[in-house]
């Protein structure tokens, strides 16, 4: 079932890769296990997987200590919303941290990063729809944060990270991914940086967020089944 609904998402990302100019090995595929046991992941390791993504640290521990010795080349990113008093925890598990989105956090993971001699790769989560309590810098906190993370010895920004306002119809987020697009890209330009990675796009809207400029995905229960 897990192989099957690979195949069926990849050949999706393919034509929404198309569309907008693009290959489908231009566009990373995050898996995300998070709730899952780590014999989903093995399934889908199988079927030729390699990054997973996870929003709980401790939860994620788990997984990965289990599986890090088995495969190799097996990734782990963290993407949901971390607290400061978890970032001791990180060391070297995740190769990507999508979440940071404030400037305490950022400090903190650059700390630890330091004190483990390791270089850690993030990206900035915005919050584009500027929605109350929700993850994601504010745009007008953003360019402090980027210029903060910049500044940081052992933090390398790899890109940015949006999750969309919860909607019934995705097409109606449209103009938010587009939005990040646009700051993608001034980023860049205002900088004089190569960001890699724009992460946006989810089970119910991963097409939409392509065809706006996405190039890393996150899906979850289009993979592994609805979670409970
Ligand atoms: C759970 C989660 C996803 C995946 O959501 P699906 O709708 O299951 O694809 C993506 N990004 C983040 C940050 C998540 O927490």
């Amino acid at each position: 079932m897990i192989c099957k609904n690979l195949e069926i998402i990849m050949e999706r990302i393919e034509k929404a890769a198309i569309k907008s100019g693009r290959a489908k090995d231009d566009i990373v595929l995050v898996a995300v296990s998070k709730t899952f046991p780590a014999e989903k992941i093995v399934e889908a390791y199988n079927c030729g997987q390699r990054v997973f993504g996870e929003n709980r640290v401790q939860e994620a521990l788990k997984k990965i200590e289990g599986l890090r010795d088995k495969f190799e080349d097996i990734e782990f990113h963290m993407i949901g919303h971390l607290q400061t008093n978890k970032v001791r925890y990180l060391k070297n598990n995740f190769s990507l941290i999508h979440s940071v989105d404030r400037i305490e956090l950022a400090e903190l993971i650059n700390k630890y990063a330091k004190k483990n001699g390791l270089t850690q790769d993030i990206l900035i989560q915005v919050n584009i729809a500027e929605e109350p309590q929700k993850s994601g810098v504010l745009l007008k906190d953003y360019d402090r944060l980027v210029e903060f993370v910049l500044n940081c010895d052992n933090l390398k920004l790899k890109g940015l990270m949006m999750i969309p306002p919860l909607v019934d119809d995705a097409e109606v987020n449209r103009p938010f991914f587009a939005k990040m697009n646009e700051l993608f890209l001034k980023t860049n330009d205002r900088y004089n940086i190569q960001m890699d990675y724009l992460s946006m796009g989810m089970s119910d809207d991963f097409e939409i967020a392509i065809e706006e400029g996405a190039n890393m995905v996150r899906i979850g229960s289009a993979i592994f089944g609805k979670r409970s």
